[in-house]
C-alpha cells in the first residue's frame, strides 16, 4: 500500500477524550474514527489488523472442527420470548419494531437463533456432536461505552455454539474450544490467562474467561503463586479468615456515636479495628431489600451476592432510598432487631464480640454475638479476595491480583436454552433427547485494542508480527529525488511480489514526520531508502523495538527482509 494513496489520517496531537492508551493510539494512527457513542468506522489500517485477528480465529475454529455460518444480526423478538430473555435482558438489548409492528432486536448474542436452527435441521444423534460459529457484528447498548472499541456498543465477535447429546460430550467440546482459544491468543502474541468465571446472565454450569494481562484492564483476576488456580474476582473463592471463637463472650454494650457514619469514623471513635466492625449494606435483589453483612475492611462483590441469592442482579439503591427501605439513617444500619432478611459473609461465621450499627441514629452496638443478640444468619461468600490471601485450592499458595481485559469467554450452558426452546434429537434408542449446549465468544475487535494495551511504548504501537498491519514499512526519505524514488519503488514491488505486506511511505513529507508516523503505526520492521546510505548503495533496516539495526546492500534488501519477516 502506498501511504500517499491511502487514508491513514495520523494525528500529531493527543485526542482529548480518549482515556486509555489503545484508544488514543488507534485514533492517532488513523485506525478508527468514531461515528457516535460506542460506534466506530474501521479505516484501512485498522481493518487490516482486524482481518488478521479474524483470520487466526477462523483458522483455529476450523481446525477445532467448528463449522462457519453467518446468522442474521436482526432477530425476531418471539425467539427471545421463547427463551425467556426478552424480559430478562434489560436495556442492553436494542429493540425495535418493523412496519408490521413485529418486535425485533439487534443481536447481542445468538443462543436463540442457533437453537432455532438446530431444532429444525438436526434430527438424529448421528449428526452430533456439532459446533457452529460465526464472526459477526453484535450490538449491546452498553450503559457506559468507553475506551474506544474496547467497550463499544457495536463490535465484532466470534461466537460459537456446541451441541452434544450429553454432558460428557459437552466436556469434550468445551475442552476442544478451550484448547483452540489458547492457540488463538498465543498466535496473536498475547500474554494472557484463562480464569474461572461467573456464569452471569447467560447462565449455565461453568465457564472460563480469557484475559489479556494489562494494567488498564477493567477486570481484576487472581491467580495462585503455587498452583494453576486462577479466577475472576467475581468468582475467586474467599477464605474463612481468622477465627475469634476462643474469645469469651462479653456483654452487649450500646455506644453513642453521634455523627460517626463511615467505617473510618466509627472505628476511630470507638477505638476498634475495622475487622471488629461489621458493616451492613442494604441491597435489592429481585425487588426485595435485604442486608448484607461484611467485615468493615472488606469489599462487597455484587456478582457474588447475586450468585449466592440465585438472582440475575443485586443492586445498591441510592442512599435516600436505602434509608427509606431500612427505616434508619445510613451509617447506623445493623442486623440487630432488623426487619430485613440478612445474609452474612462467611468470614463472619466465627466472629465474636463485634460492633455494628444499632439501627438507631447516633448509636452503635459493641460486643454483639450471634444467636445471643442476632439470630445466626446464613453465611455465604460475598467479598472480594485480596492479594496475599491463601489459595482456596492448594496448601501453601497465596493469591496474586492482576488487571485483565476479557477477550474470550467459554460457557457450559447445559440445557438452559435447548430445554426452553425444545432442541431435541432422536437418540440411539429412537427416543427424543434434549441437547446439551456450550457457547464460546471471542471479542475480535476488542483483541485489537487489548493487543495495543500490552504492546506499546511512548512513541506508539509495537505490533506482534502476527497482527501487524504490514510486515514492513519502507520510508522513502527524499521523495523529490528521482533515483531514491525509483529505488524505493523497485524495492516495494519486489517485496509485494515476494508476498511481503509492505507500506511505502512515499508522501511528500519531512523525514521527521515519516519517522514519527512509523513509530506510531508500529510495523515490526522499517527500511530507510535515501540519504548518505543510498549513495553508498545501502538501505538501513530497523526493528520497531530498537533492538536491531542493519545495513544491507540495496540489491540484497528484498531477500534479507524476507528472511526477517518469515
Ligand atoms: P464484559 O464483561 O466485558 O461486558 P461480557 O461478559 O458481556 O463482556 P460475553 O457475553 O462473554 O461478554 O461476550 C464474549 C466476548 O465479547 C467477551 O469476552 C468480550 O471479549 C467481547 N465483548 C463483550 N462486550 C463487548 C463490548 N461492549 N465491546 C467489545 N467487545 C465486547
Ligand atoms: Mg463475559
Amino acid at each position: 500500500m502506498r501511504f500517499s494513496r491511502s487514508l491513514i489520517p495520523t494525528l500529531k496531537e493527543e485526542p482529548v477524550d480518549a482515556q486509555v492508551v489503545s484508544h488514543r493510539l488507534m485514533l492517532r494512527a488513523g485506525m478508527i474514527r468514531s461515528l457516535g457513542a460506542g460506534i466506530y468506522t474501521w479505516l484501512p489500517l485498522g481493518l487490516r489488523v482486524l482481518r488478521k485477528v479474524e483470520k487466526i480465529v477462523r483458522q483455529e475454529m476450523d481446525r477445532a472442527g467448528a463449522q462457519e455460518v453467518l446468522m442474521p444480526a436482526v432477530q425476531p423478538g418471539e425467539l427471545w420470548q421463547e427463551s425467556g430473555r426478552w424480559e430478562q435482558y434489560g436495556k442492553e438489548l436494542l429493540r425495535f419494531v418493523d412496519r408490521h409492528e413485529r418486535q425485533f432486536c439487534f443481536g447481542p448474542t445468538h443462543e436463540e437463533v442457533i437453537a432455532d436452527l438446530v431444532r429444525r435441521e438436526i434430527r438424529s444423534y448421528r449428526q452430533l456432536p456439532a459446533n457452529f460459529y460465526q464472526i459477526q457484528t453484535k450490538f449491546r447498548d452498553e450503559i457506559r461505552p468507553r475506551f474506544g472499541i474496547m467497550r463499544g456498543r457495536e463490535f465484532l465477535m466470534k461466537d460459537a455454539y456446541s451441541f452434544d447429546l450429553d454432558v460428557t460430550g459437552l466436556d469434550v467440546s468445551y475442552q476442544t474450544m478451550y484448547a483452540a482459544y489458547q492457540r488463538i491468543f498465543q498466535r496473536c502474541g498475547l500474554a494472557f490467562r484463562a480464569v474461572e468465571a461467573d456464569t452471569g446472565s447467560i447462565g449455565g454450569a461453568s465457564s472460563h474467561e480469557f484475559h489479556v494481562l494489562a494494567e488498564s484492564g477493567e477486570d481484576v483476576i487472581v491467580s495462585c503463586d503455587q498452583c494453576d488456580y486462577a479466577a475472576n474476582l467475581e468468582k475467586a473463592v474467599a477464605g474463612e479468615g481468622a477465627t475469634h471463637d476462643t474469645e469469651p463472650l462479653l456483654s452487649l454494650q450500646r455506644s453513642a456515636t453521634p455523627g460517626q457514619k463511615s467505617i473510618e469514623a466509627v472505628t476511630r471513635f470507638l477505638n476498634i479495628t475495622a475487622q471488629r466492625l461489621v458493616k451492613s449494606i442494604l441491597v435489592e435483589a429481585a425487588g426485595q431489600p435485604l442486608l448484607l453483612l461484611l467485615r468493615g475492611d472488606r469489599e462487597l462483590n455484587l456478582i457474588k451476592a447475586a450468585a449466592a441469592l440465585g438472582v440475575p442482579q443485586v443492586t445498591l439503591p441510592d442512599p435516600e432510598r436505602a434509608a427509606r427501605l431500612a427505616n434508619v439513617a445510613m451509617g447506623y444500619l445493623g442486623p440487630m432487631n432488623s426487619h430485613l432478611p440478612i445474609l452474612a459473609d462467611w468470614e463472619l461465621r466465627t466472629a465474636r464480640n463485634f460492633a455494628c450499627g444499632a439501627n438507631e441514629e447516633g448509636w452503635h452496638l459493641q460486643h454483639v454475638n450471634w444467636e445471643r443478640d442476632v439470630p445466626t444468619p446464613t453465611f455465604v461468600d460475598l467479598r472480594n479476595v485480596e492479594a496475599g490471601e491463601p489459595c482456596p485450592r492448594c496448601a501453601g499458595g497465596h493469591l496474586l491480583r492482576h488487571q485483565g481485559i476479557e477477550v474470550g469467554h467459554v460457557f457450559k450452558l447445559g440445557d438452559k436454552y435447548s430445554q426452553a426452546m425444545g432442541v431435541r434429537v432422536l437418540n440411539d434408542q429412537g427416543v427424543e433427547q434434549t441437547l446439551i449446549m456450550g457457547c464460546y465468544g471471542i471479542g475480535v475487535s476488542r483483541i485489537v485494542a487489548a493487543t495495543i494495551e500490552q504492546h506499546h511504548d511512548q512513541k506508539g504501537i509495537l505490533w506482534p508480527p502476527a497482527l501487524a498491519p504490514f510486515h514492513v514499512e519502507v520510508l522513502l526519505l527524499n521523495p523529490r529525488d528521482n533515483a531514491e524514488g525509483a529505488a524505493a519503488d523497485a524495492l516495494y514491488q519486489q517485496l509485494l511480489a515476494a508476498g511481503i505486506e509492505v507500506l511505502l511511505d512515499d508522501r511528500d513529507e519531512r523525514v521527521g514526520v515519516k519517522f514519527k508516523d512509523a513509530d506510531l503505526l508500529g510495523c515490526p520492521w522499517r527500511v530507510l531508502v535515501g540519504g548518505r546510505s543510498f549513495k553508498e548503495g545501502v538501505v538501513e533496516i530497523q526493528s520497531r523495538d530498537g533492538t536491531r539495526l542493519e545495513r544491507v546492500a540495496i540489491a540484497d534488501a528484498m531477500e534479507h527482509i524476507a528472511g526477517l519477516v518469515r
